[in-house]
């Protein structure tokens, strides 16, 4: 839960999902969308498949933990960070760990003005400095105190360099260039433009479906999405007879648009609401209204279930 999603977030769904799968058994012998459901509002839903993959595979492979990095990074979701941590957190081994804390550390301390993502010798130059310090002696400790340093000292902006127990050995610290450590990260945004058509029956039951070829909600049960950059005026856009043809149509209506940023997605979403005259030639789930926010798991799709509300 922690990769990529900070510590408050992560607290009451990680309760939550403690109590609810106690066990790797519990776990793996769980449905996936009860373990999507668990992971509601923590984003990247891929984290949750994957670790639900792996409680499999560990069954599978005789029920038992693996204690090295080559086994644990051949599980689903397990790269070379999360290895490091399970490795030197759990089993206190001298393994590195290299999240976004150690490499503003790293950058700062040694002056480093590229980041590991640049190419293989720069990555390597990080996880070469990561696992000096992991061999230093009490790794568990020494890996946490790192992450917590980056989190709570020498922060993104504003690093509280007098108070920082590792400031005689910092180059940035020394020639007063903090600030320009690490060097800025090229965030490359796609940009997503379409609609979402929330189909209704006369009961107040909504069409949801999976969509497997979404960019951003892979198989999660959510309105259908359309990627359309043409603008909106209050005509029925063709494309949605790929749904629901317009003979079928009882009313319909735009109520909002939702922006939203899923990954590296920013999301300009209109919102078109139907109520059809019958089910004939929908196929999905049906779902009744106050249902709907339980049964849907992305903070962009529960976006579009408030844009319903007033049709
Ligand atoms: S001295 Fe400042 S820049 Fe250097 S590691 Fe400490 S907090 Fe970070």
């Amino acid at each position: 839960m922690l990769q990529q999603t900070q510590v408050s977030a992560v607290q009451t769904a990680f309760k939550k999902w403690m109590q609810d799968f106690p066990t790797v058994q519990v776990l793996a012998s769980a449905s996936e969308e009860s373990v999507l459901l668990h992971w509601q509002g923590l984003g990247y839903y891929s984290r949750a498949r994957n670790i639900h993959k792996t409680a499999k595979q560990i069954l599978q492979n005789g029920g038992s933990f693996p204690e090295n990095r080559k086994d644990l990074e051949s599980l689903p979701g397990i790269g070379a960070y999360t290895a490091g941590a399970i490795l030197s957190l759990a089993f206190h081994q001298p393994e590195a760990i290299l999240d976004g804390n150690l490499v503003r550390i790293f950058s700062r301390l040694c002056e480093w003005n590229f980041l590991p993502t640049k190419d293989k010798n720069s990555k390597d130059a990080y996880w070469a400095e990561a696992y000096k310090w992991a061999q230093a002696g009490s790794p568990f400790l020494t890996n946490e105190a790192l992450m917590e340093l980056g989190r709570t000292v020498c922060k993104k902006t504003n690093p509280l360099c007098k108070n920082c127990p590792i400031q005689k050995i910092c180059n940035a610290f020394k020639n007063n260039r903090a600030a320009e450590f690490p060097p800025k990260k090229e965030t490359k945004y796609v940009s997503w433009i379409g609609f979402a058509i929330a189909i209704c029956d006369s009961e107040g039951n909504y069409l949801l479906q999976s969509s497997p070829k979404s960019p951003f909600l892979k198989n999660q049960l959510t309105f259908p999405l359309f990627e359309y950059a043409d603008a909106f005026k209050n005509v029925f856009p063709g494309i949605a007879e790929n749904i629901i043809s317009f003979e079928n149509v009882k009313r319909f209506a735009f109520t909002g648009i939702v922006e939203h940023s899923i990954t590296r997605y920013k999301i300009r979403c209109s919102v078109l609401c139907v109520e059809a005259k019958n089910r004939k030639g929908l196929t999905g789930t049906w779902i009744p209204k106050q249902e709907l926010p339980k049964k849907i798991i992305s903070s962009f799709a529960q976006k579009i279930v408030i844009l319903t509300h007033d049709f």
